[in-house]
């Protein structure tokens, strides 16, 4: 290990002397530490840059996080107005994005499922015929997975139960899989709370905790089990000397020098994104940045440093090919059900009911219930005003046919113990637009807004077989409340916005995540996804991120000239044959750079 140490320093410090970088605060600065901030922090940091993490949200250690979502100060983010959780929802007119920032970025948050989604994702979408991806990215997988710590869940509690035997009943019964997720559980036949030192980096990570099937995961785990970033990749970036700005949002990001296309570095502004009155800025200079603030912060903050004249020349790409994983919030309420269904981990199981169509069995952990102020009867039909006027009828009825057993569906208190989630998620392809647009009501400054076609929030099978699902348990199916309400569909899985893609009249990056028209500039993080997954995204995101660093070369060997290649015919070897303009040809080898890992 002192070696490895050693080696680091060394590199480091031939990093430094190699590009007389003194004048740069750091070599790279990475703004946001989720999955694709954490892997770039760590890789760069191991190739020898110098490397800041600017990261909007708090740091979080179990004896801060919250015990149950009541805590909302500490559970929500809205800095604006005194709440300075780990988890947001963001409200747009097609859909309603669930995501966490922190230090960990979602990871803090996340239910820690971690899918590799089916192959013919490559064959999709902007990236197709880019690169040899079914080739490619099994290697990237496996990095991702053995540093996600990706295991199958031993833990199956009522709620997998359940959906085990429904899906037999209905003849599903054979898709029925235990999830792959980032959990540390303890050895088959042994109790969980046991602490251990480092089990997944060979000693050089920090002591963990076998998982006690709390169901917490999404409300942060308090029992340092979940494998999260601050335990994984951050931990190791942190050790081996990147330095993370926590409560530090960017606002700015310009080239210096005065030349445009960032080739002499980048100035990046800050403030305290937690602060009400002294926002504290700040100003830090580099020679690359990585963006990799989520599919809705990166995009959000390029079309605002596009407007502010500080990035013009990012592709009017942006903002295009979003996708929501066609997703739908379903559910059983099971009111006198004899066990706690809140047990286990938070997605400990899923079945699929056909080709496209996968539903996962979730949970909060007891005491967690806010999200049950959102939950309604189960309601069929067409979206629209039809929608509303049959869940009201359904609504009503109920409550005069059985006013107390209604009643008793609707309140919060003891909504975690007795409610099973259903997450559907297809991977048929559709997807929407942001833009960055003034609104009627506010024609003051500009929002980001979506546009296009409405994703779909009703999607019959998951319906029937939530119908089925309460038969066979004894509860009640159970809808979102918005979904019905506004026909806007919930979605944690967030992707797109900057995608991968030949040239920057058809995306926003080229398949090795470097920005068009711009040097030494990349994205890493969902918005470069440029399909459908059908599955969480986030070891798709690792992955990719893991690939992307792989073609930087480590510091004592790069010229600070890295610029994107767009590709004029496509091919399944991906030939560069064309430069975006005013940029020089970049002269890094194309193939991943030989440096050794050192986990
Ligand atoms: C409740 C919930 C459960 C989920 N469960 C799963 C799951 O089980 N499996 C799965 O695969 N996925 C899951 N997801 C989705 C997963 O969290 C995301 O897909 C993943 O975190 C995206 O990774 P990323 O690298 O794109 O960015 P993120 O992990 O979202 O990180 C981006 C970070 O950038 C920061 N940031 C944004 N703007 C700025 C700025 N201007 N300056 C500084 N910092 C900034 C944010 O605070 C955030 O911390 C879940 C999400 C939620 C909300
Ligand atoms: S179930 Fe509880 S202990 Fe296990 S990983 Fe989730 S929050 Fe941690």
């Amino acid at each position: 290990m002192n070696r490895t140490i050693a080696r680091l320093e060394e590199r480091s410090n031939e990093g430094s002397v190699a590009h007389g970088n003194n004048q740069f605060d750091f070599d790279f600065i990475v703004i946001g530490s989720g999955f694709g901030g954490s892997v770039s922090a760590h890789r760069l940091v191991e190739k020898g840059y110098r490397v800041a993490v600017m990261e909007m949200g708090r740091r979080w250690t179990p004896d801060n996080l919250p015990r149950t979502s009541w805590s909302i100060h500490r559970w929500f983010w809205r800095p604006e107005l005194g709440l300075r959780g780990f988890f947001n929802m963001r409200f747009f007119r097609h859909v309603t994005i669930l995501h966490g920032c922190a230090v960990g970025g979602g990871s803090i948050t996340y239910a820690s499922t971690l899918l590799p989604p089916p192959e013919k994702v490559w064959e999709t979408g902007s990236w197709r015929g880019l690169a040899d991806w079914k080739a490619e990215m099994p290697r990237h997988y496996e990095i991702a997975a053995r540093m996600l710590g990706v295991t199958e869940n031993k833990i199956l509690g009522p709620a997998d139960h359940l959906l085990k035997k429904v899906a037999a009943k209905v003849g599903f019964g054979h898709t029925f899989y235990r999830s792959k997720v980032g959990i540390f559980q303890a050895a088959e036949g042994e109790e969980g709370g046991k602490t251990f030192p480092d089990p997944f980096f060979g000693g050089e990570g920090p002591q963990r905790t076998t998982c006690i099937q709390c169901g917490g995961c999404m409300m942060g785990c308090r029992h340092g089990a979940k494998n999260t970033l601050d335990l994984g990749y951050l931990y190791l970036a942190e050790k081996y000397g990147a330095r993370v700005f926590p409560e530090t949002r960017v606002v700015n990001v310009k080239p210096m020098g005065g030349m445009g296309d960032g080739s002499a570095g980048y100035e990046v502004c800050t403030v305290k994104s937690t602060a009400w009155i002294h926002s504290q800025s700040g100003r830090f200079t580099c020679r690359g940045v990585v963006f990799a603030a989520s599919s809705l912060g990166t995009t959000e903050l390029l079309f605002q440093l596009k407007e502010k004249g500080s990035l013009t020349d990012i592709s009017k790409q942006l903002g295009k090919h979003v996708r929501t994983n066609s997703e739908s919030l379903i559910g059983v309420r099971l009111p006198g059900f004899p066990e706690d269904v809140s047990q286990g981990i938070a997605i400990g199981s899923g079945i699929y009911i056909d080709e496209h169509t996968h539903i996962e069995a979730v949970r909060y952990p007891a005491g967690s219930d806010v999200m049950g102020l959102l939950t309604t009867v189960l309601t069929d039909g067409r979206p629209g005003p039809l929608r509303i006027a049959l869940w009201l009828r359904n609504l009503v009825g109920s409550l005069l046919r059985h006013p107390f057993k209604t009643l008793h569906l609707l309140r919060p208190w003891r909504w975690a113990r007795e409610f099973v989630i259903l997450l559907c998620m297809q991977s048929l392809d559709g997807h929407i637009e942001m833009r960055w647009q003034r609104r009627w009501f506010w024609p003051f400054r500009k929002f980001l807004v979506t546009h296009g076609d409405k994703v779909p929030t009703y999607i019959p099978q998951a319906n029937q077989f939530a119908q089925k699902f309460a038969q066979v348990a004894g509860g009640t199916a159970m809808s979102m409340v918005p979904e019905i309400l506004f026909n806007v569909p919930s979605t944690a899985h967030c992707i797109g916005g900057c995608v991968i893609a030949d040239s920057s009249g058809r995306g926003v990056v080229d398949s090795r995540h470097r920005v068009f028209n711009y040097k030494n500039m990349y994205i890493c993080d969902g918005s470069v996804v440029a399909a459908n997954l059908g599955v969480n995204p986030s070891l798709t995101i690792t992955a990719l991120a893991e690939r992307a660093m792989s073609f930087i070369p480590p510091a004592a060997e790069t010229d600070w000239n890295d610029a994107a290649s767009s590709v004029l015919h496509a091919s399944s070897d991906a030939s560069e044959t064309a430069e975006p303009a005013g940029s020089k040809r970049s002269n890094i080898a194309c193939s991943p750079c030989s440096h050794k890992r050192l986990v």
